[in-house]
């Protein structure tokens, strides 16, 4: 897997800096269904570049989902508008692969001259003109940090939290072991400069929607364990959405439950989407097993130890698939 990446010509953060100190007009994108990595990483760039006084576009195809409409700065997020927008450079932020920043947010920003895609995901292809993916960075936000300090950029009130959340989700608060010295660095630095870490988790963490919790009712009572406890999975369908009147974001985070079971090695989630294709979420608790390397063989990606897939339905035929191939590894370790 991680040839994958290395193959790709990296830019350093300096020929970065340079191309935006010698342009005017940028547009900053992130992936579909975004978490606080894509908004955060978004803002986080957007905002300083504005602080610099660029032209900025913030687009998004879903826009800011509901749990992160708090964050300063969310509403500079627009949606993409038709006809392709006049700007220099086209910015692609944590999205591992060029489609999953959807089809208008591709065609608006398709009239930009150089197209710079910043990632951390290991199946990136680097599908930008130019590439900075770094697998090894467990948020993007930690490398847009990495610029911003790096290239003296501004670093304003509303980059600084940015940063935080984008960091802070993507690291299921400071926990997974792509956490290193430098994470807890760069949140120290941001906490020095003025950051409130009691008012921005509260804002995080404990403000979500009654149905949230109702759905992890829904999901507890679907609940299986397979191959003696190392793998756990629990499943949802489309009624449910409509029930609960669930949006995306309300599932956001909740397999980490499973995952916590002591002896679970590899968490898995079933979502049957409206449209009737399967979306699968996959966790791995074990540094040996790298869920991405299933994900890619069914046709999705991510990294070693969190991966999803788009795969075709029934959610039975997905469910067995997948089960069948992760348990064919486990065998194996
Ligand atoms: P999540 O389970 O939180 O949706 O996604 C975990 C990781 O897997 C994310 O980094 C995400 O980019 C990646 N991922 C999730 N679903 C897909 C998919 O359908 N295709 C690809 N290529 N990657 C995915
Ligand atoms: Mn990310």
């Amino acid at each position: 897997m991680s040839e994958i990446s290395q193959t790709i010509l990296q830019t350093s953060f300096d020929e970065i800096g340079e191309i935006i100190r010698s342009h005017q007009s940028f547009i900053i994108m992130s992936h579909v269904r975004p978490d606080g990595d894509a908004i955060g990483s978004q803002l986080a760039l957007g905002c300083s570049l504005l602080a610099a006084n660029k032209t900025v576009r913030m687009i998004h195809q879903d826009g800011v989902p509901e749990n992160l409409a708090f964050m300063a700065g969310a509403e500079l997020i627009e949606p993409p508008p038709s006809e392709p927008i006049l700007a220099d450079v086209a910015i692609a932020l944590d999205t591992a692969a060029k489609p999953r920043l959807g089809d208008a947010v591709i065609h608006a920003a398709s009239k930009a001259k150089i197209w710079l895609n910043i990632d951390h995901h290991l199946s990136n292809p680097g599908y930008g003109d130019l590439n900075r993916i770094d697998p090894t960075s467990p948020a993007t936000g930690q490398i847009i940090y990495q610029l911003i300090t790096s290239q003296k950029l501004p670093l304003p009130a509303a980059s600084r939290d940015a940063i935080y959340i984008a960091v802070s989700t993507d690291t299921g608060s400071f926990q997974y072991p792509s956490t290193s010295a430098e994470t807890y660095e760069l949140a120290a630095d941001l906490v020095r400069r003025g950051l409130e870490v009691g008012k921005i988790n509260t804002q995080l963490y404990d403000s979500y929607p009654f149905r949230r919790i109702e759905l992890m009712r829904r999901l507890l009572n679907s609940l299986e364990r397979h191959a003696d406890g190392r793998i756990a999975a629990w499943e949802m369908r489309d009624q449910t959405r409509v029930e609960l009147e669930l949006v995306p974001d309300d599932s956001e985070g909740l397999i980490d439950l499973i995952r916590a079971i002591r002896g679970v090695e590899v968490a898995v989630f079933f979502e049957e989407l409206p449209e009737g294709k399967i979306r699968v979420s996959m966790r791995s608790k074990n540094p040996l097993y790298n869920v991405c390397e299933i994900a890619v063989a069914l046709g999705g990606g991510g990294h070693a130890l969190a991966a999803g897939i788009r795969m075709a339905g029934p959610l039975e035929t997905a469910k067995k698939l997948v089960l069948d191939a992760i348990k064919n590894q486990l065998a194996k370790i």
